[in-house]
C-alpha cells in the first residue's frame, strides 16, 4: 500500500467510466447514480489500488447481481421499499461513502492497518446489509420486528429480521472479511474475524434504525407504510408518520456503516489492550 503512481490513477479513472456506464446500461445504476459511482470508483481503484478495488467491486458486482436475480420476486415489496433496482446517487454515496473516506485517509496516513480495517468493514456491513435485505426477502416465514422479537411484521418492513436474512448478512460480510484478511500483506486472519463480526453488527443496527428513528411514510390511497417520499410508487404523496425526517433510507445506510467501523475499532482495541 504504497503511493499511487499516474498510471495507477489514470487506470482507476478509466475503470471507474467503464464499470459505472456499463452498470448504467444494465440498469443498475441511475444516470446521477453512474456519475457518483464514477467518483468514489476513480478514487477507491486510483487511490488504493487493487486490493482495494477487489474489495470494493466484490461489494458492487454481488449486490447489484442480487438485486438483479430477485428483482421480480421483490416486485410485489417494491412499494414497501423506497427505492427500485436502479440505484440512485443518495444510494451510491450512502453505500460507499465511508469507503471513500477511508481510502482518503490512507493517502494521507499510508501502511497503517486502521485504514485497511475501516475501508473493509465499511463494506463489509454494507455488503451485509444488502445481502440480507435481498436474500431475507426469500424466507418462509415472515420476519419479526428487531427491538420485540414476538412481532411478526410483513415482508420487506423497515426493521424485521429473518433468520435467512441474518445468515445472509454473515455470508455477506464474511466475503468481505475473509478477502481483506486474504489481501492484506503476510496474510492476517484476525481481520476476517473483526471484519465479519462487525459488518453484522453493522447490518443490525440498520434494522434497528428502521424500526426505530428512520422517516417513515404512509400511503393514504393503498393504506401501506412506506419508505418512499414525497411520492408512493402509486403517485401518490406520502404522509409522514414516524422517525426523524432527514434519517432517510441513504442516511441509514450510511449508519450501517458508521456503526460496523465503530464496533471494529471497538474490537481491535479489546483484543490489543484489553478494558
Ligand atoms: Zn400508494
Amino acid at each position: 500500500m504504497n503511493l499511487p503512481s499516474g498510471a495507477q490513477l489514470l487506470l482507476g479513472v478509466l475503470l471507474a467510466i467503464s464499470i459505472s456506464y456499463l452498470a448504467y446500461r444494465l440498469h443498475s445504476l441511475s444516470r446521477a447514480g453512474a456519475i457518483a459511482a464514477t467518483f468514489i470508483g476513480a478514487i477507491i481503484f486510483g487511490l488504493g489500488g487493487w486490493q482495494w478495488s477487489v474489495l470494493l467491486l466484490t461489494f458492487f458486482i454481488s449486490s447489484s447481481a442480487l438485486t438483479r436475480a430477485f428483482k421480480d420476486r421483490k416486485h410485489e415489496l417494491d412499494e414497501k421499499f423506497s427505492k427500485g433496482s436502479e440505484r440512485d446517487a443518495g444510494q451510491v454515496l450512502g453505500n460507499g461513502g465511508l469507503a471513500t473516506i477511508f481510502v482518503l485517509l490512507n493517502a494521507i496516513f499510508p501502511l497503517h492497518s486502521w485504514t485497511w480495517i475501516g475501508f473493509a468493514t465499511a463494506l463489509a456491513s454494507v455488503n451485509a446489509d444488502t445481502w440480507a435485505t435481498e436474500l431475507g426477502t426469500l424466507d418462509p416465514s415472515p420476519p419479526r420486528m428487531i427491538i420485540d422479537l414476538r412481532k411478526r411484521v410483513e415482508a420487506g418492513t423497515s426493521g424485521g429480521v429473518s433468520l435467512w436474512g441474518t445468515i445472509a448478512a454473515l455470508l455477506g460480510a464474511s466475503v468481505i472479511g475473509s478477502l481483506a484478511a486474504v489481501l492484506y500483506p503476510n496474510i492476517h486472519w484476525p481481520f476476517f474475524i473483526w471484519i465479519t463480526i462487525s459488518g453484522l453488527f453493522g447490518s443490525l443496527f440498520d434494522s434497528f434504525l428502521g424500526a426505530t428513528v428512520q422517516a417513515m411514510y404512509f400511503c393514504p390511497k393503498d393504506q401501506k407504510e412506506t419508505e418512499k417520499h414525497p411520492l408512493h410508487s402509486c403517485d401518490t404523496p406520502t404522509i409522514h408518520i414516524r422517525g426523524w425526517k432527514w434519517l432517510n433510507n441513504d442516511w441509514v445506510n450510511f449508519a450501517c456503516s458508521v456503526s460496523g467501523v465503530i464496533a471494529a475499532q471497538l474490537m481491535i482495541h479489546f483484543f490489543s489492550y484489553g478494558f
